[in-house]
């Protein structure tokens, strides 16, 4: 049985990770494990920043977004003598494993701390939903209903006055968040960085939504489409000189769409994550990422995961641009 393990977050926030960090010291304070909890990260880690974290001291963190511990990007950690030194420091508190709750970055960091010798277990959290080895991350539910709001309140303007709105959403490689939100908010198009979409098919939809008589026309982007949503706005906006057609609005979502309280599926993926996490620590996997299959909490090679990036639902693309 594990006697001391140590618990961060990284990289960048994700509403459900205190829930998470809350799972992982409720569930190893039931094992009779001490918890400590790293601030800031892998910048925490490397400066030795620790505080020890009971049952108590997660009471009534559940609901809130954020993350009680802190994160932070580090480039000092990617040198491996840095790297050496933390696990070096952590195996001399008699530390014997450590729960990593971050996205993509954060899971490769933590691969390299297994290869030094260090048990770790990767809570996939990332609101881009761009981690393979799990069907969602802790904080896309939160982040995709955050931007569904939006996008409904502002469809319900762009009604009232027959605008065109572009509205970017986050996500800098990964369109899922675009996808699924457009999806729900029955927008008229979709842009992802995984897809090239030809500006003139959407200039002709635009025309054609109007004079149908549609009362909005409406456009989700993801922040890393290849058609910038920028971009966009002014080829819409110059394609109606003479022409009947909506006016044209651009909002960017930015970052309310991290914070909040998580919904009660992160809260509840949070919990069971991080209680998986502390039971595989203490049953010797590590190297693996807990991830959610199915509805099962299931583990996976951080090895290999990482060594291929997660598949574009094509098909739910597909779905989308159909039903629009
Ligand atoms: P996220 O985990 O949200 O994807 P980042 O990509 O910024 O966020 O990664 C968080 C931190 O993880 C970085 O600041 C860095 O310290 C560490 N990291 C990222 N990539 C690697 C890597 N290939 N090897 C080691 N550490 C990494």
């Amino acid at each position: 049985m594990k006697r001391q393990i140590a618990v961060l977050t990284s990289g960048g926030d994700a509403p459900g990770m205190n829930a998470c960090i809350r799972g992982v010291v409720r569930r190893a304070d039931k094992m009779g494990c001490r918890v400590w909890g790293i601030g800031r990260g892998y910048a925490g880690l490397l400066d030795g920043e620790a505080q020890p974290l009971s049952t108590r001291s997660v009471s009534g963190v559940i609901q809130r977004g954020g993350t009680i511990l802190g994160t932070a990007r580090s480039d000092e950690f990617l040198r491996p003598e840095r790297r050496q030194e933390a696990v070096r420091s952590l195996q001399e508190r008699e530390i014997e494993g450590l729960v990593i709750i971050g996205g993509d970055g954060s899971l490769r960091g933590a691969l390299e701390l297994e290869r030094l010798g260090m048990p770790v277990v990767g809570i996939p959290a990332s609101i881009d939903n761009d981690l393979p080895g799990t069907d969602i991350s802790l904080g896309v539910d939160t982040a995709l209903n955050t931007a569904l709001e939006a996008i409904d309140k502002i469809k319900d303007t762009a009604s009232a006055h027959r605008r065109a709105f572009i509205v970017e959403v986050m996500g800098r490689n990964c369109g899922y968040l675009a996808l699924a939100s457009a999806m729900a908010g029955g927008a008229e198009i979709v842009l992802v960085p995984e897809v090239e979409i030809d500006v003139d098919s959407i200039i002709r939809e635009y025309h054609r939504a109007h004079r149908v008589g549609k009362p909005h026309f409406i456009v989700v982007a993801a922040e890393g489409a290849r058609l910038r949503a920028l971009d966009l706005c002014e080829h819409l906006s110059l394609s109606r000189p003479g022409e009947e057609a909506f006016e044209v609005r651009l909002t960017v979502l930015g970052h309310v769409q991290r914070g909040g309280s998580p919904t009660a599926f992160d809260r509840i993926l949070g919990g069971r994550l991080g209680a998986a996490a502390v039971e595989l620590l203490d049953e010797d996997q590590h190297g693996v990422m807990a991830g959610l299959l199915g509805d099962t909490v299931a583990a996976v090679s951080l090895d290999e995961l990482l060594a291929a990036p997660r598949p574009f639902p094509r098909e739910l693309y597909d779905l989308a641009q159909s039903l629009a």
